[in-house]
């Protein structure tokens, strides 16, 4: 039985300057394992946008508020004390993420909630190592560099890992003394709300922190407003090039962390069970809506065979389920939009004469309207075809084979995108010099998809620019001002 819906947020506000306004234009949230409406949330116009950008420049710019006489060690303090809120509230989070996203409880609970609170911690500790330098240069002069805050950001996130992902850019934009406008995406704009209530117990102080629900116009308000400052985006590569160009009437300083199409390399003298273990994982977790899934999976060819039997075997015992049940590991895609393009790549596939070796059908539960895809793999995928060049975004492996190093590498890197990959072997010297050759943001080498609030993660290429997570992520929140001082 798939377990009923429910939610305990309020439907239609938005929070404006610590305030929770209501707004009379609103939408549907979905619940992706049922198709049942979980609650309906505002639609936030271009004027909610304007209301809560002068809330944020207000706070910004207040030089008597509280935030700008708030010291770093102080404003750590309050991310501390919101990563503290999330994990006292961690179970509530994360059956709101699952009910809204469709993901399994497992990973929303054990993996999702957990990173937010460890980034947050992160950022928290930050927040008091933000600093510039002196600099000698004249004998004359005191020269040195202070780091400010840029000011007003805008965030926009989307819907595969949505509190995630805004942890990503709320930490670093929090420790460096920003202030904010968030946009989650209309799909899962429920943790975010909740999160806005959390912010308000932390006592984040008003105007720091406003949430605006919608969808693209909602964020095309938000990217050609006056008075952002900064927009750091996480979405499709569509997106991010219009954004890129809107960006440009007002200078904005933009960072985008786009999509990916990563390659996932084995080689013969790899452990094969680790490996096959990680091409799963590397695919299928998060039902494959994963900007670095390892989509395209290319395996030596003396081992194809083999492998890819064994692969096989394995994707054919994740079937999808209840997604609110703890054992579950492939939950529902997240819209029924979603799972439209995702049939349509596996047709893709078919008509192309790329192999269907697993799955390739939609999923009926308890004969509920839910949105299930089978895991799916194609064999025999070529590099030029649709499904090993797109960004599926979707329960969908292509499997290629190689040679060598030499042709690997080439047929890797034959692709738009540059999120990540991974590298399987035992050959030491060959790990790291294949890490070297590869176009892509993060390497892994014996493992898939692994994480950490310290690590920098972002795209080569296609996939975007700007460095998330770790100190890196600060360069991005923080104007460098020069000072000269003249000492004659
Ligand atoms: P999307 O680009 O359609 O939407 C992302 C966000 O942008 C949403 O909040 C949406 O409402 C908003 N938006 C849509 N049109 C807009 C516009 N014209 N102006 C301003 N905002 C607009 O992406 P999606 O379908 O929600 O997410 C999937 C994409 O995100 C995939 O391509 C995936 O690879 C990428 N992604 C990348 C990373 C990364 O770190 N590189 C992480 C997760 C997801």
């Amino acid at each position: 039985m798939l377990t009923a819906t429910k939610t305990k947020i309020a439907p239609g506000r938005l929070l404006v300057n610590n305030q929770w306004v209501d707004s009379p234009k609103r939408f549907d949230t979905i619940n992706p394992a049922t198709g049942e409406v979980l609650t309906q949330v505002a639609e936030a116009s271009i004027e909610d946008v304007d209301r809560a950008v002068s809330a944020a420049r207000h706070a910004f710019e207040d030089r008597s508020g509280p935030w700008r006489k708030m010291s770093a060690s102080e404003r750590g303090r309050l991310i501390w004390k919101l990563s503290d809120l999330v994990e006292k509230n961690i179970d509530e989070l994360a059956e709101l993420e699952t009910l809204d996203n469709g993901k399994p409880i497992f990973e929303s609970r054990y993996v999702d909630m957990p990173m937010v609170a460890d980034v947050l911690r992160y950022y928290a500790g930050l927040a008091t190592k933000i600093h510039g330098e002196t600099v000698n240069t004249l004998e004359s002069a005191f020269t040195y560099t202070l780091r400010e805050p840029v000011g007003v950001v805008g965030l926009i996130v989307p819907w595969n890992f949505p509190l995630l992902l805004a942890s990503w850019k709320l930490g670093p934009a929090l420790a460096c003394g920003n202030t904010i406008v968030f946009k989650p995406a209309e799909q899962t704009p429920l943790t975010a709300l909740r999160f806005g209530e959390l912010a308000i117990e932390a006592g984040l102080p008003a105007g720091v922190l406003n949430i605006v629900t919608g969808g693209a116009s909602t964020g095309r308000a938000i990217v050609q407003h006056p008075g952002i400052d900064k927009i750091a985006f996480t979405g499709s590569t569509a997106v991010g090039k219009e954004i890129m160009r809107s960006a440009a009437d007002t200078l904005k300083r933009v960072t985008l962390e786009l999509g990916g199409k990563s390659p996932n390399i084995v080689f013969a003298d790899s452990d094969l069970d680790g490996a096959i273990k990680g091409a799963i994982n590397g695919i299928f977790y998060g039902k494959g809506e994963v900007c670095n899934a390892g989509s395209r999976l290319f395996v030596e060819e003396k081992v194809r065979d083999e492998f890819t039997d064994k692969l096989v075997a394995r994707a054919k015992k994740m079937q999808p389920a209840d997604p609110l049940d703890p054992k579950t590991r492939m939950g529902a895609i997240v819209s029924q939009e979603q799972m439209q393009t995702v049939l349509g790549y596996i047709d893709a596939g078919k008509k192309e004469g790329a192999k269907l070796i697993a799955g390739g059908n939609r999923v009926s539960l308890d004969g509920s309207k839910g949105f299930f895809i089978e895991p799916t793999i194609f064999g025999d995928v070529k590099n030029d075809m649709k499904i090993a060049q797109e960004e599926i975004f979707g329960p969908v492996l292509s499997v290629l084979s190689f040679d060598d190093v030499e042709q690997v590498v080439e047929q890797a890197n034959r692709n738009p995108y540059g999120l990540a990959a991974a590298v399987w072997t035992k050959d030491v010297k060959k790990a790291h010099q294949v890490s070297r050759l590869l176009k892509a943001g993060t390497v892994w080498i014996n493992t898939y998809g692994l994480m950490d609030a310290a690590l920098p993660f972002g795209g080569y290429k296609a996939s975007g620019f700007g460095r998330e997570l770790g100190a890196h992520a600060i360069e991005h929140y923080t104007e460098v001002k020069t000072v000269w001082m003249n000492m004659v």
